[in-house]
């Protein structure tokens, strides 16, 4: 089978290592260079607690997610000879009064009630874990890892180039479709792609491309981070407050991020929202405030319209859809992978994906 898939960010890289490893033709068509939007832009949380809006379907598939990472970066790593960077120390979720810990103790309950756990951390506690944290207290999370998104999607690169993934640098059009199944894909240049199957995976721009059926709604989310040098002292967990997260890297360097904006395409940095997030990290770490930016960039979370992601086959046979991973997309992409290379395969869809399926 020949396998298109639009957009080599996090998502179409992973579904398409996967796809070539059964056996399958696939090309990979992107105009940027692979994972450079929003795959780049990310900080790497693999985070299952701290984020979740509630127990239901996004929960389960982000453990479930959770639960295949250490599996999926070590066949990874092997395969490409690269390092992602996996880390396990897990995340802090810190708080600065009575009230934030009352909201974190509700938030945290319900998670335990389902297992997953969330141990309370007094001042003392969490200085022992972190000493240049300032806080009333926190919640250790140990399940919340983190990997480094950018060497990721390095050895997700030379994965698919191994394993004979044709990358594509042009964009995508429309999909093509007669007799009430998917044929290829158009591109700009006005050429065509014939492919058995076509998938979606055009983060932000999902909604930009003609396809068959009633157009998926994707939006962007702009966020602002940004990373700074620190010098004989680092972070080791993941550590957040209700303002800010921070999120240490190899040599020093810590991220910090990060803000959600209903700002369309565009990407310019903003110097007053970067200074604002400095503030918010200085007020957790007042250490940081001592450090050199080092960088800053901006992303664009896709966001499905009232709703979760969307992973599965589209309206027409040959379509398939995985869109719309907004805040979750490194945590999900290899569980997204993998249960969609088996729906393109032929298998009914797994039971995780029925409240994400377009
Ligand atoms: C600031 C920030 C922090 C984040 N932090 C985290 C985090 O800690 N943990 C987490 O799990 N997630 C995080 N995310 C979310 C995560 O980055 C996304 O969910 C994920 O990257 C989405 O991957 P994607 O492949 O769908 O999109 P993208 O990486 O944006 O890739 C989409 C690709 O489609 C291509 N494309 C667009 N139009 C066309 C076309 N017409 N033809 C062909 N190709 C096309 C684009 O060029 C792009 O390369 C964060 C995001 C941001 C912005």
């Amino acid at each position: 089978m020949t396998v298109v898939i639009i957009g080599a960010g996090i998502i179409g890289l992973a579904l398409a290592r996967e796809l070539a490893r059964k056996g399958e033709a696939v090309w990979l068509v992107d105009p940027r260079q692979p994972a450079s939007e929003a795959s780049w832009a990310a900080a790497g949380r693999l985070s299952v607690s701290a984020e979740a809006e509630g127990p239901g379907g996004l929960f389960e598939l982000c453990r479930r997610a959770a639960a295949i990472y250490p599996d999926f970066v070590r066949e990874l790593e092997e395969e490409s000879g690269l390092a992602a960077a996996y880390r396990t120390e897990g995340a802090l979720f810190l708080y600065h009064s009575d009230a934030e810990r009352a909201a974190l103790e509700e938030r945290f309950g319900w998670q335990r009630e389902l297992g997953v756990p969330a141990v309370h951390l007094d001042a003392r506690e969490v200085r022992i874990l972190e000493p240049q944290v300032g806080a009333a207290g926190g919640f250790l999370l140990p399940g919340d890892c983190q990997v480094d998104n950018r060497l990721l999607c390095a050895a997700l690169v030379e994965s698919c180039r191994k394993a004979g993934v044709t990358f594509l640098q042009t964009s995508v059009s429309e999909v093509t479709w007669q007799g009430g199944r998917v044929t290829g894909a158009g591109l700009i240049d006005g050429s065509r792609l014939w492919a058995d199957a076509v998938v979606n995976a055009a983060g932000a721009w999902a909604s930009r491309i003609a396809a068959p059926g009633p157009p998926i709604m994707v939006q962007p989310i702009k966020g602002h981070m940004l990373a700074v040098a620190t010098e004989g002292w680092t972070l080791t967990h993941v550590a957040q407050d209700d303002q800010v997260y921070l999120v240490p890297r190899a040599g020093g360097r810590v991220l910090i991020g990060s803000t959600m904006e209903n700002a369309g395409y565009d990407k310019a940095i903003d110097p007053a929202t970067i200074s604002n997030l400095r503030t918010a990290a200085h007020r957790l770490v007042g250490r940081l405030a001592e450090a050199t930016m080092v960088d800053a960039w901006t992303g664009l979370r896709p966001m499905v319209v009232r709703g979760g992601p969307r992973i599965g086959p589209g309206s027409l046979p040959g379509y398939f859809l995985a869109v719309g991973h907004y805040r979750k997309g490194i945590l999900l992409a290899p569980l997204t992978a993998q249960l969609l290379a088996a729906v393109i395969g032929g298998a009914e869809p797994d039971p995780l994906l029925t409240p994400f399926l377009p």
